[in-house]
């Protein structure tokens, strides 16, 4: 580890973007009983985009956070902002209709719009770079680019898309690995922590009163809920659950159907200007296609941040950087030198069918939720909390119906078990993989 690496914010994990986030004023944490329409629980895109939207529409709202704004995946991802909701739409073609998956591909576009526009109504400081690009590795890969850059062609997609074979893939990344690309210039990629910090204040300005370091240690449900903190209350007509893979056992039902995966990144030194051209020439963000696949890109500072990995063990790398670096010297041996200044990870919340999870508990029609954006959320978060802030202020725009028809199953197995069940069912995936 580089020792002149600046150090993370602190109650942040030691991560480059806590390290250089824009500055974060402590927040109080809830003491005594507060009053109001809605509590969101969990400081993250989900908690922060439905308080916002909720605010706008003129509800009063409590956001807790247990840790710091952005504590959780939101603050420590790779940053990329890219189209899409969810996996193999078709397959709910079944529960929702022709329409209804056409309609879910459509959000999948707006998602990203959202984080456009709310970046730039409330000029949000997050280094918001447009340009994405997909990664073959195998040729079979290619002919699946080429089905959705005609799929996004059907939708209407209004940015260059463009399709690359192998030998034009040295425009977009210094590495010999890949096979063709598909460029998406309606994609890009953005300091995930300062997105979450500038959604925050601005909530704020809109009258949400926002909790640090209030942990959510019981719910009373019922027709008017009690949120119970260490050193407070919040009674409320609805609540919101955005705890995503952070949920624990807080509500048993809901974090059964969502389990926690392991991802980690490493950033490198600040590069120079030739050598960051050498690896990303167009400054795109880049995913190659694996199930355990990797993704970087390029922070503004010029460090390579090179995430990857998929941990179902619920136990972290003993050393991140030791683990992760072999795997982005395999895309760019040039980089052996380079040092590496900071290392994390955090969980990323899978569902079985990889959609992500909005709606209300059966048993309890004020409480709702959204998670298991099955590490593709900073999007899809934006999605949900419009979604959800449409349905709580009864103004029914059909997207949330769509996604809450959708049944997600329990993984089998409870808390101890669901994990090693689903690592098997990965070692199975890259298995067909290699085949
Ligand atoms: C390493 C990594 C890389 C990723 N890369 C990408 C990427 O490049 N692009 C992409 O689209 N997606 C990516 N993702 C996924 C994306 O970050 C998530 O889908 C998204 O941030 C989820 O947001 P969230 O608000 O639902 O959850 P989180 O951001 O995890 O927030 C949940 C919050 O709930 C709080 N909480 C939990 N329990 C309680 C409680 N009892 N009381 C109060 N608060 C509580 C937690 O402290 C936490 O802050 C990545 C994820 C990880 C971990």
């Amino acid at each position: 580890m580089n020792p002149r690496a600046q150090q993370p914010a602190p109650d942040h994990i030691a991560s480059y973007y806590a390290a250089s986030s824009l500055p974060q004023p402590e927040l109080p944490a809830l003491k005594g009983e507060v009053l109001a329409d809605v509590c969101v629980v969990g400081g993250g895109f989900s908690g922060l985009n439905t308080a916002l939207e909720l605010a706008e529409r003129g509800l009063s709202v409590v956001l807790l956070e247990a840790h710091r704004i952005g504590w959780g995946a939101s603050g420590r991802n790779g940053g990329q902002l890219i189209r899409g909701v969810g996996h193999g739409l078709d397959q709910f073609t079944n529960i929702i209709g022709v329409e209804g998956v056409r309609q879910m591909k459509l959000m999948g576009l707006e998602a990203v719009e959202i984080v456009r526009q709310r970046v730039e109504h409330f000029q949000i400081p997050c280094d918001l770079t447009w340009g994405y690009c997909d990664l073959a590795n195998k040729p079979r890969d290619l002919e699946g680019f080429a089905e959705d850059a005609e799929e996004l062609r059907s939708l209407g997609y209004r940015y260059e898309t463009r399709l690359l074979q192998a030998n034009e893939m040295h425009t977009v990344v210094g590495s010999t690995r890949y096979v063709g690309g598909l460029i998406d210039m309606g994609s890009g990629h953005l300091h995930p922590l300062n997105l979450a910090l500038g959604e925050a204040s601005a909530a704020q300005r809109l009258g949400v009163q926002l909790f640090e370091h209030s942990a959510v240690t019981r719910i009373d449900y019922g027709p008017e809920i009690k949120v119970h903190a260490a050193e407070g209350s919040v009674r409320a007509k609805t609540l919101v659950l955005g705890c995503n893979a952070y949920l624990n056992d807080l509500n048993p039902e809901l974090s059964g159907k969502v389990l926690p995966a392991g991802s980690y990144i490493i950033a490198t030194e600040p590069l120079s200007e030739e050598q960051a051209h050498a690896l990303l020439p167009q400054n795109m963000a880049v995913c190659d296609q694996r199930v355990a696949l990797d993704y970087y890109r390029l922070s503004a500072d010029r460090r390579l941040l090179f995430g990857g990995a998929c941990h179902y063990s619920g136990r972290d790398p003993k050393d991140i950087a030791a683990y992760m670096r072999p795997k982005m010297l395999e895309v760019f041996p040039q980089l052996s030198a380079v040092k590496i200044d900071y290392q994390w990870g955090g969980m990323i919340g899978i569902g079985a069918n990889r959609l992500p999870q909005i709606g209300r508990l059966k048993d309890q029609p004020n409480v709702y939720y959204a998670q298991a954006y099955s590490g593709h959320g900073v999007n899809a978060t934006h999605l949900a909390g419009k979604l959800l802030a449409e349905a709580i202020s009864g103004q029914h725009s059909g997207g949330f119906d769509l996604f809450a028809k959708v049944p997600h199953i329990t993984f089998p197995g409870g808390k101890h078990l669901r994990s090693p069940l689903l690592a098997l069912g990965m070692l199975w995936h890259r298995f067909k993989e290699l085949v």
